[in-house]
């Protein structure tokens, strides 16, 4: 508790520093993935770039600012209009570009001691790292940029851990179907002895039933990271699309898409950097394990929805079974994808299916896979796969799904 404390204090002394000009730089956070699935970052700075010609707009990967989400709030011509007053005034206001214009192929290639991180040997230990997505910086505001980050070896191979790769081929093989991904990350807030968050020190709560989108003290803890953490995504541009309390207290979720492609993943890992991050502001840790609690507590997944181009449309349910056809066969492989100790989830109890069997329902919580009501209704949509542990490597559960459905490179 004394720590959180003394953190809430600094407040004001850190403003004081958070203030001061940063003459003519940026701060870039190079953000990549460990080995053990949990993100890491470091810092540079960058001269900030010169304005080009007012029409001259790079694309970054992944990023999208106030203009973007003005545009689906307006119509269309009068965002236009207001999107060019904006270019206009902040031309008159500072000479520098705003950070959804810096784009990772304009960013350096880094390095790190992959020693440090158990991701390369100590004889051979840098580990390079590519920019691959650009967002806005939402804990040190405009013009400061994250930068997700491939690792990869001296030897111009992919590092061990970098999944990204591999799954970036695969959507780029695949881009005609279109392939749209909606993740639902769940998480639990632990206090420093690895508790969750709010529960009674040598004791229980009692069962579940009042936490899942509780609302009041008592049943929820630690909404203020929650929402902190919703307008972050916000901020930077990932395409966060909900979040709520979950079953057992002390656990939440939010859901990321839909997001196309290679985006899936790359939105994903950010989200996850983010919270972390917010939560190192209130002296909380985030646990990512598929069953944090054992026993009679419901354990955490990453759902992962999905449809294709063919599903979305009238007749689209032929494609949705053609492809759980597809993915039956593929359930041991996929499952190998989905997560470190998915086992302890996966027991076809607490809203799972058996982790040895693939089954698939209507609106059922007990299986695999969901066909969600309105799909079935309808007669087209998408599909919940519902294995996916919340530890899981959103690049491997989304590269997994393509081939077994599409078929491998
Ligand atoms: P649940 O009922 O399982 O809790 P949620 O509302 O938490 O579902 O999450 C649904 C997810 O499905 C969201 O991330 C959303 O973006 C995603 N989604 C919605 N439509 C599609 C679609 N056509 N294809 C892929 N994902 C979709
Ligand atoms: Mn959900
Ligand atoms: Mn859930
Ligand atoms: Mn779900």
């Amino acid at each position: 508790m004394a720590t959180r404390e003394v953190l809430s204090s600094r407040t004001e002394t850190v403003n004081k520093y958070m203030k001061l000009d940063q003459k003519g730089n940026i701060m870039a956070e190079y953000v990549w993935i460990d080995a053990v699935g949990e993100t890491r970052s470091k810092s540079r700075p960058r001269p900030e770039r010169e304005r080009a010609a007012p029409t001259a707009g790079t694309t970054s990967s992944g990023a999208s600012g106030p203009i973007d989400l003005l545009d689906s709030a307006l119509d269309s011509e009068f965002a236009g209009f207001v999107a060019g007053m904006m270019t206009e005034l902040s031309a008159l206001c500072c000479d520098t570009l705003p950070e959804k214009e810096y784009a990772a192929e304009d960013l350096p290639v880094w390095n790190f001691d992959g020693s440090s991180t158990d991701q390369a040997p100590g004889e051979n230990s840098d580990v390079y790292l590519r920019p691959c997505a650009v967002y806005p910086d939402p804990f040190r505001g405009s013009p400061n940029i994250i930068v997700l980050a491939e690792c990869w070896g001296a030897d111009g191979t992919p590092n061990k851990f970098n999944f990204r790769h591999e799954c970036a081929k695969v959507m780029e093989a695949y881009a005609d179907h279109e392939p749209w991904f909606g993740l639902e990350q769940e998480y639990t807030l632990l206090d420093h002895d690895d508790r969750p968050f709010g529960w009674p020190t040598g004791g229980f709560p009692a069962p579940q039933g009042p936490y899942y989108c509780g609302v009041g003290s008592g049943k929820v803890v630690m909404r203020d990271i929650v929402e902190c953490h919703y307008k972050a995504c916000l901020y930077a541009g990932v395409q966060i699309s909900g979040t709520n309390a979950e079953v057992m207290p002390g656990q939440w979720e939010y859901q990321v898409g839909p997001c196309e492609g290679i985006k899936m993943g790359d939105q994903l890992w950010v989200s996850r950097f983010f919270l972390a991050r917010v939560a190192e502001d209130f002296g909380v840790k985030v646990s990512w394990h598929p069953k944090p609690i054992r026993g009679d507590w419901n354990g955490q997944g990453l759902h992962s929805n999905f449809s294709s181009k063919e599903m979305r449309v009238e007749g689209g349910m032929k494609h949705i079974e053609d492809a759980l056809k597809k993915l039956e066969p593929h359930h041991v492989e996929c499952i190998k994808e989905y997560g470190e100790d998915n086992d302890q989830r996966l027991t076809g109890r607490h809203e799972t299916g058996s982790i040895d069997q693939f089954s698939w329902g209507v609106a059922n919580r007990g299986t695999s896979i969901r066909i969600p009501r309105e799909t079935a209704a309808k007669g087209y949509g998408y599909f919940e796969d519902r294995r996916p542990a919340s530890n899981a490597d959103p690049y491997r559960v989304t590269k997994i799904l393509m081939t077994s459905i599409f078929g491998k490179l």
